[in-house]
């Protein structure tokens, strides 16, 4: 079996997964190229833990994780299925007790929404990971690299976030923040030279670094997928644009 490709997608608002705009378009058109996998493993920036968690049910319910959004929307349903043997064979990978198995959470919408587009026909297991919010971002990207035998099994590894995410910021219209663009460049740039050292020491990268990870749950997604790049594979970005002044909406394939 051929190497899996990953997928870095920069989600932005839920309503992408029903809106047609140039992002939902975008996700579309990236989707129609990827091979079918086998399942898919979600690292979503909309779940965050103490420790790591996997999850291991059947059949994973559909999370509406936002507020306030019209009722379209709450009526979306993903009804991808489960993987409990997937779940495990991650609790193996990478050393058993570290990761513990959820059968409460779910499919959030950092991977509904996006996968509604790039699968719509929900033909494949999903299952997530979590974000444990004790790891460093070091460890994040460690974590990400003990993941890529499975790219070898046919498992597609999407991370979901946001590379510049200030939602403080946001302002709904399509403009963009001269700062918002730098750090969004600089990070291109760093990925295209996998140069990875600075994205993971993202704290020491100044003033628009801070601006665009001022909560750094929609960046480590970015990691894991940056965590299961060999070097040199090659890289393409689509729906490459800051959007809302404060969110790039830079989505990546790898392989
Ligand atoms: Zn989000």
């Amino acid at each position: 079996m051929d190497r899996m490709p990953i997928i870095f997608i920069g989600h932005g608002s839920p309503m992408n997964a029903i809106e047609d705009n140039e992002f939902s378009r975008a996700w579309i058109t990236a989707g129609k190229a990827l091979p079918q996998p086998k399942a898919i493993l979600s690292v979503s920036a909309h779940w965050e833990t103490k420790g790591t968690q996997v999850t291991a049910m059947e059949k994973p319910r559909t999370i509406y994780d936002f507020y306030g959004f019209p009722p379209e929307l709450y009526a979306m349903k993903y009804p991808a299925l489960g993987s409990p043997e997937l779940a495990q064979r991650i609790g193996s990978l990478v050393g058993g007790s570290e990761i513990t198995l959820s059968l409460t959470w779910g499919l959030d919408h950092g991977t509904w929404s996006v996968l509604s587009r790039l699968f719509p026909e929900a033909d494949m297991p999903v299952i997530q990971l979590s974000l444990d919010m004790d790891k460093t971002a070091q460890a994040h990207y460690d974590l990400g690299r003990q993941l890529v035998p499975l790219r070898d099994e046919g498992i597609l590894i999407l991370g979901s976030g946001n590379i510049v995410h200030n939602l403080g910021m946001v302002v709904f219209e399509d403009v963009a923040f001269d700062w918002a663009v730098e750090f969004d460049g600089k990070v291109k740039q760093w990925i295209l030279d996998d140069n990875h050292e600075p994205i993971i020491q993202y704290n020491k990268q100044g003033r628009t670094a801070a601006l665009a990870i001022n909560s750094a749950e929609h960046y480590k997604p970015l990691l894991y997928v940056l965590g299961a790049k060999e070097s040199g594979e090659p890289v393409s970005f689509f729906a490459d644009k800051v959007w809302g002044g404060s969110l790039s909406m830079r989505s990546i394939k790898i392989g």
